[in-house]
């Protein structure tokens, strides 16, 4: 039986006692936020610091998803109709928003998914960025562009842009804000309306949002929310789509992509990795160890960008392996609602019982632990160590799947070409880094590795963080791109409108066709004598 509105206090132990802003009159506004009917069952999420009961959601059901959407296409026909000068303020003033009450989004993040301040710290900036950038930039992307006519001058040719229509949006339960808002907000600027279903386990972050948004001045109906499991509410929600962006697992995102087949919808996926880290034999070992630390443990390594294969160049896997061990061996790990603490909680028992049995596994098989190996009942019931393994073999589970935990395993390699061949050696391809003291050798193995985005001296904030330039995977990490132009125009169907001034492309009268084909031909060799492209 679900429990209505937990008292947080109540269920919270030391440490981790979570703050005074997460209150359930809080709760319980965003929960209103759901489309569910009044009588709606009820699921509770817990908080995965201690494991107490966090928030009572009303569940929805496919019947309320058909009547999101049927509010969604009216409310769209008139945001489209909205200037993009009103739309782009409604986005800026989210933007401050998001700022000011950032203290109730890391609170509610903490609470829901049991990461650091630190990381939920960064997912408010990417959210400001996110803004800001697609307010800005969204005229230049959507504004009617002239394009070359196809008979010059007397084709006037023009490429408009048209939103979608309502786009469905499926985000996960790792990057609550981040990947509820950082999708949606394109989407709506392009003109769409968005209905959305956030992982259980998050959707108050996302509510959250939403709630800002409208306080921005979203107009009703635009962007609405749903709860409830992908399988008993997928059918609607794809069912129904112009457009669909999903974030989550690969094996997930195959059946959303043969949903989105069969109807001839387009489909955004950002699914898994198995990212991998280069470090050549010319790295600076102190400055890589410590990249090595971000890349692998952020929001407990439930990141989908962050490092779980390390291949270390063998003249100097020794220093790069003791500086790095030494550095994961200091981190702090724990729950608390400030930033002292350097790695959270896991955030679901099944993602503990993922880690646990990955590195188990490992360990039997021969690998040998460095750092970590084990959770930490201690600090909380789903903690675990910050975890680096050595002497893997592909016979072992985590050589290849994603374990999506804090859990990164160290490779030596003697030549370049071993390293990038390793590298690329799982059918994934979403993120990289490499290290160098040479930034332009980086750059050229950088563009040697399957990945949809690669990071020189750094781990995954640079090229995440880049956001005019597209982010996405390649091979079984994905299909299409968040970020830059790719970010938005995915949004919005292109059309084509020429305008012929002049009959240009048939016979003029008393000319034969046989005659006219001569023409044409020797016009066509003289535009590219020319060099017309
Ligand atoms: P998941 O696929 O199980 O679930 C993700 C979301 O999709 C949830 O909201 C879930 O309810 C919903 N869902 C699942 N099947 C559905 C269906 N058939 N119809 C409608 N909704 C459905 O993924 P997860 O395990 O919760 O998330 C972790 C995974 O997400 C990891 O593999 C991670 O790498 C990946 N991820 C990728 C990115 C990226 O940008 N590439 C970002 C974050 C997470």
């Amino acid at each position: 039986m679900a429990t209505r509105h937990a008292p947080l206090r109540a269920h919270a132990t030391p440490g981790s006692v979570p703050p005074d802003s997460l209150t359930p009159a809080l709760i319980e506004r965003l929960a209103t936020s759901v489309v569910a009917a009044p009588d709606a069952a009820r699921v509770t999420t817990d908080a995965p610091y201690t494991g107490a009961p966090l928030a009572d959601l009303p569940v929805s059901t496919p019947g309320d998803v058909e009547d999101a959407f049927a509010r969604a296409r009216i409310a769209q026909k008139a945001w489209a109709a909205t200037p993009l000068s009103r739309r782009k303020s409604i986005l800026l003033r989210f933007h401050d928003l998001v700022l000011s009450r950032q203290d109730e989004a890391l609170d509610l993040m903490q609470a829901e998914n049991g990461k650091t301040r630190r990381d939920a710290f960064l997912e408010v900036v990417d959210i400001a960025i996110t803004s800001r950038y697609y307010a800005r930039n969204a005229a230049k992307y959507l504004k009617p562009k002239r394009r070359r006519g196809a008979v010059p001058v007397l084709t006037h040719t023009t490429e408009l842009r048209h939103p979608k229509g309502v786009v469905t949006v499926i985000s996960p339960w790792n990057y609550p804000l981040s990947m509820a808002a950082g999708d949606a907000v394109a989407a709506l600027m392009a003109g769409n309306a968005v209905v959305q279903k956030p992982d259980t386990q998050t959707a108050l972050t996302a509510l959250w949002s939403l709630d800002l948004m409208r306080e921005a001045g979203l107009p009703a109906g635009v962007w609405q929310m749903v709860v409830g499991r992908g399988s008993s509410l997928g059918g609607a929600l794809m069912d129904n789509a112009d457009y669909v962006m999903f974030t989550g697992s690969t094996v997930s995102g195959r059946k959303i992509a043969s949903d989105a087949g069969r109807r001839l919808v387009g489909a955004s996926l950002e699914l898994g990795g198995k990212n991998a880290m280069i470090v050549l034999d010319d790295a600076d070992i102190e400055k890589a160890a410590d990249g090595a630390v971000a890349a692998c443990f952020p929001s407990a390594g439930q990141l989908c960008v962050s490092i779980e294969r390390l291949y270390v160049a063998e003249s100097i896997r020794e220093r790069f392996v003791d500086a790095f061990v030494a550095r994961t061996k200091r981190l702090r790990i724990g729950a608390a609602y400030d930033y002292s603490i350097d790695v959270g909680s896991l955030t679901t028992p099944a993602q503990l019982g993922t880690v646990t049995a990955h590195v188990d596994d490992a360990v039997a098989k021969g690998a040998t632990v460095l750092a970590g190996g084990k959770a930490r009942p201690d600090l909380g019931p789903l903690f675990y160590e910050p975890t680096i393994l050595t002497d893997v073999t592909p016979d072992m589970t985590l050589c290849e799947q994603e374990t999506f935990g804090p859990v990164v395993s160290i490779y030596s390699y003697r030549g370049v070409d071993e390293a990038i061949a390793r590298a690329n050696s799982t059918p994934y391809g979403l993120n990289a880094s490499v290290w160098s003291g040479d930034g332009a050798r980086g750059r050229a193995v950088a563009a040697r590795v399957h990945a949809g985005t690669v990071n020189v001296n750094e781990a995954f904030a640079a090229a995440w963080g880049s956001i005019d330039a597209p982010m996405g995977g390649m091979g079984d990490s994905g299909l299409g791109r968040r970020h830059g132009a790719d970010g938005i125009l995915k949004y919005t169907e292109a059309q084509t409108v020429a305008h012929q001034r002049i009959q240009g492309f048939t016979p003029p009268a008393g000319v034969s066709p046989g005659t006219w084909a001569g023409l044409l031909t020797g016009a066509l060799k003289v535009l590219k004598a020319a060099g017309v492209r």
